[in-house]
């Protein structure tokens, strides 16, 4: 059986990012939060644009002032007012300072800025009460970020942040990439939409749902297609025009070993090559993986056949899906997964045979991640306890049993 780590391998050798002349789009700044930029921003400004004020008080030439203190105090004449947003118009000479504000720009002459609480106002004259360090509290021109040179990365998320760096950088468009397509199909007789009538032995084809629910979080364009009869014609052109619309796609169900399990035999038929059957997880067995490469193109295809159980699809998600998606979209880092180390409320406890996710709920107490096992048993037709799920608890194959109290490897979801 294909571990873990094996098939986690494989999955993310067979992503290759967009990276395409075709695979960027531009977007207004307002449009960008949440996006990955595709091309580093550089800018023509420095930052700060001109050497400024980091108080209110008075900008001074350092060699008037530095000996002075309470007993020896300076008096200098002040010549100009400086608000945020002006010009100055005068050179500071011996003897003079100028009223300056935070965020001022420096007069000339000028080289560090008295702050105004250790100053005495005189009518025109300011009584310097303390020597100050040279350059205090002047902000230079250039020193956060010199014009020409790179200002962001292509690779990374826009958030708030990023938006006001740009922002401030006058740039009202970026370039992004594009939101990779996931074409999203159920397979299953049995399966009714949300809004029909359910019949004896019918469910709500949930996963369909989930699934689009997943992908949009991601920042991915979720295709959602609708159910597909476990027939081997229906699945083999439903397959086939999921193929030809999207970047991914996403099946769930019909990749058993039951009779009405069409999706690899398809696959095959459809010239799909297929890198992984299954995969030794609990849940979520049955995973297919395979990738379509389409006629007179270079575009790879890749192909998740989810199990259809709702847990083991979101948990082969989580697991595989997810982090492929965000490899995909052009993230440079963090599209990993992300596992961290929380002790556990309660007794966890596997078979040993498969890596195992329990989910449940990471809670944050004191600094200290703690695992709260969902209630009831993890089984992996029970879809009602996980809701609220934001961590699954790992035990590799070989471990049977994590006491409450004891340490354990969490996988993060948001
Ligand atoms: P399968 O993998 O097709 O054998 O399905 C395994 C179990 O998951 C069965 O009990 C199905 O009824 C259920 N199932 C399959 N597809 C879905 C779906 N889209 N939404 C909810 N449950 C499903
Ligand atoms: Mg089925």
């Amino acid at each position: 059986m294909l571990q873990v780590r094996d098939a986690e391998s494989i999955i993310f050798n067979l992503v290759q990012p967009l990276n395409q002349k075709w695979d960027r789009e531009v977007v207004t700044l307002l449009t960008a939060i949440d996006r990955i930029l595709a091309k580093p921003v550089t800018s023509e400004l420095d930052f700060p644009h001109w050497d400024n004020s980091a108080m209110d008080g008075y900008a001074v030439r350092y060699e008037d002032v530095q000996d002075c203190n309470e007993q020896q105090p300076k008096v200098l004449e002040i010549v100009e007012v400086i608000a945020a947003g002006v010009q100055p118009q005068r050179r500071i000479q011996a003897g003079q300072a100028a009223r300056i504000f935070t965020g001022a720009v420096m007069p000339e002459g000028a080289d560090t800025v008295v702050m105004q609480e250790v100053t005495r106002r005189e009518e025109n004259k300011v009584v310097i009460l303390a020597a100050p360090k040279p350059h205090a509290f002047v902000r230079h021109r250039a020193s956060f970020y010199e014009a020409g040179t790179q200002l962001l990365p292509a690779g990374i998320t826009i958030n708030p942040p990023e938006i006001a760096v740009l922002a401030a950088a006058q740039c009202r468009e970026v370039t992004v990439y594009r939101r990779p397509r996931v074409a999203i199909l159920s397979t299953g007789n049995e399966l009714v939409k949300p809004d029909e009538l359910l019949q004896p032995g019918q469910i709500v084809d949930s996963n369909q749902y989930a699934l689009a629910a997943l992908v949009a979080q991601i920042g991915s364009e979720p295709l959602p297609l609708g159910i597909v009869q476990d027939k081997p014609h229906a699945v083999k052109k439903a397959i086939a025009s999921a193929v030809s619309i999207a970047d991914v796609v996403l099946s769930s169900g019909g990749v058993s070993v039951g009779d009405y399990d069409y999706v690899d035999k398809n696959l095959e038929t459809l010239g799909a090559k297929i890198h992984i059957r299954a995969v030794g997880i609990k849940p979520g067995k049955p995973l297919t993986v395979a990738t379509f490469t389409k006629p007179n193109s270079h575009q790879t295809v890749l192909y998740f056949g989810l199990p259809g159980n709702p847990v083991s699809a979101l948990v082969t998600f989580w697991r595989f899906v997810q982090p492929a998606l965000l490899k995909l979209s052009g993230l440079a880092h963090s599209w990993q997964p992300k596992f961290i180390k929380a002790q556990s409320l309660h007794d966890l406890h596997s078979d040993g045979k498969r890596e195992s996710y329990l989910w449940g709920q990471l809670h944050l107490v004191d600094g200290y991640y703690k695992f709260h096992l969902a209630n009831g048993s993890p089984s992996s037709g029970n879809l009602i306890n996980l809701a609220q799920t934001n961590g699954l608890a790992v035990l590799p194959v070989g471990q049977t049993h994590v006491a409450a109290g004891e340490e354990v490897q969490v996988l993060q979801i948001s």
